[in-house]
């Protein structure tokens, strides 16, 4: 198979990085081969974007926003109209199931653009009445250069959720995705180019988080940084860019609990908590790693649950038959497979999975592995408080609401909860206990992009969505005016 060869994006131009020939190897997750290299940027390549950034912001961040809103739409129509090539580059990059990556991944890219796109023309701003003496009024601007850090669990789809709002109230940006998963951003730029989006307003730097992210975070004309990755890097990102007071939005990990009780739909609590846990391989930030279900129907659930997750048909992502593709990169899979020893060594038992899994033929180096249950580990244990961001779930009884409350918040982390009941009252007396960003009540991965999105605790700072975003990338300002 051949390999692609990418390059930055600065100033509207493909160009090679200062390091020259020196680039990072990127392995098809499902081969094990190499099948992109990525330019192993410098601060040097930072500096260059950041300048193409600074000169392009002094007009896009004056031009009407009903034009900005038409560049958001014509990318989106662009990105949707090569959808298929996306998805595909996508599964080939990341290791995720082709279906996935289709209706989620490369989909809801398409959504991010149109819903700025239309956002950014109906956002109103806040107008105050004082009582005959006064009347005060929010006055937005654009920040300037915003550095934009994306991972690699849904590379396209998280990128484009920070340059859509971004570059819709009037920023520029650089953005770095992950080494592990660059090729998507890539092709984004050739519809930036399409699209006649100006030069310098996107401008995408491929390197490791340790060099290009490190000169992004820490450089002095970036006053802002978006950022969505692990909590060690988030907190790591912070204390740098503590020297220049840059405004920071951090999406972090989560360990998430699913609580089920014995009033829930029972099919349908089974059904989601499959994709809650397997879904993209259960690298999702939002999965519902640690499943909490009331002692009353906990062997019921077992019962149902273990042999579905035994069943899930792991294998070849290019498969629509597949659920679970493989794992995004090798020292993430071994990461994952520690946590598993772990859990022996914790005494766990394994009710299902517990390996790699090896396929055959060119898949046979492949990072697979198997959907994993884990029961009888202490809600308290390392495999059922640290995040594993694989395949593998903690399965634990609870005996009632308030037992179920108090595990699911004894986390460091905060992202999000699953709760099942039919007891409406219940639901929403649970949800209210729990310390999280978003609660799901019967349901799960429902997003409603108005609503705020973010973690508390270890799970981040700031909220993304709607106003939410633009507020993050604007600046505001309240002007009052007396009465004369
Ligand atoms: P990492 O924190 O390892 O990396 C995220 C990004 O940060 C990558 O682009 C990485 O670069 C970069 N980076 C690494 N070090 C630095 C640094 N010193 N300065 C600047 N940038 C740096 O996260 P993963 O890619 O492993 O992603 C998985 C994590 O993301 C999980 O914890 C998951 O929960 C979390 N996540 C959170 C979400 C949320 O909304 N809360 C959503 C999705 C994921 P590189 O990889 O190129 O070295």
């Amino acid at each position: 198979m051949s390999v692609t060869v990418l390059q930055n994006f600065i100033d509207g131009e493909f160009v090679n990085s200062v390091n020259t020939g020196q680039y990072i190897d990127s392995h098809n997750p499902a081969t094990g081969k190499v099948h992109v290299k990525i330019p192993d940027s410098t601060k040097a390549d930072v500096n260059n974007a950041v300048e193409a950034a600074q000169a392009a912001f002094k007009t896009w961040s004056k031009l009407p926003r009903t034009r900005r809103s038409n560049f958001l739409y014509r990318i989106a129509d662009i990105l949707e109209s090569r959808l298929k090539e996306f998805a595909e580059a996508e599964v080939r990059d990341q290791g995720k199931t082709i279906t996935f990556a289709t209706n989620v991944d490369i989909n809801r890219s398409v959504y991010n653009f149109r819903y700025f796109a239309g956002h950014v023309l109906h956002a109103e701003e806040k107008v105050g009445q004082l009582d005959g003496v006064a009347m005060s009024y929010v006055q937005r601007w654009p920040v300037g250069v915003a550095g934009l850090i994306s991972p690699w669990n849904l590379p396209l789809y998280l990128l484009t959720w920070k340059i859509a709002p971004c570059i819709a109230s009037g920023n520029t940006c650089v953005c770095k995705p992950s080494e592990f998963t660059s090729l998507t951003a890539y092709m984004l730029c050739s519809v930036f180019k399409e699209a006649g989006l100006p030069n310098g307003v996107v401008n995408m730097v491929f390197g490791s988080g340790q060099s290009a992210g490190e000169a992004l975070v820490t450089h002095p004309n970036v006053p802002l940084i978006s950022f969505t990755g692990g909590t060690v890097t988030g907190k790591h990102i912070m204390a740098s860019s503590v020297k220049h007071m840059k405004k920071l939005s951090l999406e972090l990990g989560g360990k998430n609990a699913n609580i089920i009780f014995d009033d829930c739909n029972f099919e349908q609590a089974v059904e989601t908590s499959i994709r809650s846990s397997f879904w993209n391989q259960g690298e999702i930030c939002l999965c519902g790693s640690r499943i909490f279900v009331q002692e009353t129907i906990y062997q019921k659930f077992l019962d149902a649950f273990i042999p579905k997750a035994r069943d899930l048909v792991v294998g070849d992502p290019n498969d629509s038959k597949t659920f679970v593709g493989a794992l995004n990169n090798l020292k993430h899979m071994e990461k994952v497979l520690m946590y598993i020893d772990l859990a022996r060594q914790e005494g766990g038992v394994i009710e299902c999975g517990g390996s790699r899994k090896i396929l055959q033929g060119e898949l046979s180096e492949g990072y697979f592995v198997e959907p994993t249950v884990i029961t009888g580990l202490p809600p308290t244990s390392r495999v059922a408080q640290e995040e594993i961001f694989g395949p593998v779930v903690t399965v634990h009884p609870f005996t009632d609401e308030q037992q179920a409350i108090d595990y699911a918040n004894d986390s460091p982390y905060g992202l999000s909860c699953s709760v099942w009941s039919e007891n409406d009252r219940r639901a929403r007396r649970v949800s209210e206990s729990i310390q999280v960003g978003t609660v799901w009540v019967n349901c799960w991965l429902i997003r409603d992009l108005r609503m705020p999105f973010g973690g508390t605790k270890a799970s981040g700072l700031g909220r993304e969505g709607a106003d939410y975003s633009m507020d993050f990338f604007t600046e505001l300002k309240t002007i009052c005016l007396a009465n004369f």
